[in-house]
């Protein structure tokens, strides 16, 4: 079986954090590829995107571009509506069979993992993987059994970054390089992306 690592997010924008996680996550689990999946519209989230699918996912596939491990797929964009991990995975088991997929999150999506749609389902198709996160607290005992016996923790070099305070920073006018990829940051800067 080929193993890949599934990204999701909404990447508004992506940035180095995500690319630490994902590589740390390949490494750890000995994962083959790591697919970003960009979400349509992303569940548990009060805010719509900032920029639009089309550009959030160009800003991906400009992240992982001559990465040889690091795959950007529109799967979640194309099917539009709100993005369930457990479509996405039915799916891709569909497309590309003789994998075993295995969701990456941090913190903050592992400690909400439990309010997924049909989680229950999912963790029997996937395993998990979850990562430290700064300001998140990693509390896998309030877990259920059928995740916790599914999900291996591991430890990433702590990133203080979110695509929340990128966009803040660019709202303030203040710099983004070096916290994105530079095929994103120019992308960015290119399409006055995140501008008051
Ligand atoms: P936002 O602030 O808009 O929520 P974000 O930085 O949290 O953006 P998402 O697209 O929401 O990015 O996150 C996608 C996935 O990447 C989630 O599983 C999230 O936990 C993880 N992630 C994002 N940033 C980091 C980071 N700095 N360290 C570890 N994991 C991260
Ligand atoms: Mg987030």
């Amino acid at each position: 079986m080929i193993q890949v690592g599934i990204m999701g997010g909404t990447f508004d924008p992506i940035h180095i954090g995500h690319m630490v996680a994902a590589e740390t996550a390949r490494e750890a689990a000995g994962l083959d590829e790591v697919w970003f999946i960009p979400s349509a519209v992303p569940p548990l989230k009060n805010r719509e995107p900032s920029a639009s699918g089309e550009q959030r996912l160009e800003m991906v596939y400009r992240a992982v571009d001559f990465q040889p491990y690091f795959r950007a797929m529109d799967i979640e964009l194309e099917r539009g509506g709100v993005s369930y991990s457990i479509d996405t995975v039915k799916e891709l088991q569909e497309l590309y069979p003789g994998r075993a997929f295995t969701y990456i999150v941090g913190a903050d999506r592992l400690n909400d993992l439990n309010g997924w749609h049909r989680v229950e389902q999912l963790a029997e198709l996937v395993s998990f993987i979850g990562l430290e996160r700064p300001g998140h607290s990693v509390d896998t005992a309030s877990l259920p059994s059928f995740i916790s016996d599914k999900l291996r923790i591991v430890r990433m070099p702590q990133l203080d970054i979110s695509s929340t305070d990128i966009r803040g920073r660019r709202a303030a006018g203040r710099s983004i390089r070096f916290l994105v990829p530079d095929k994103v940051y120019s992308f960015i800067t290119r399409n006055q992306l995140y501008e008051a």
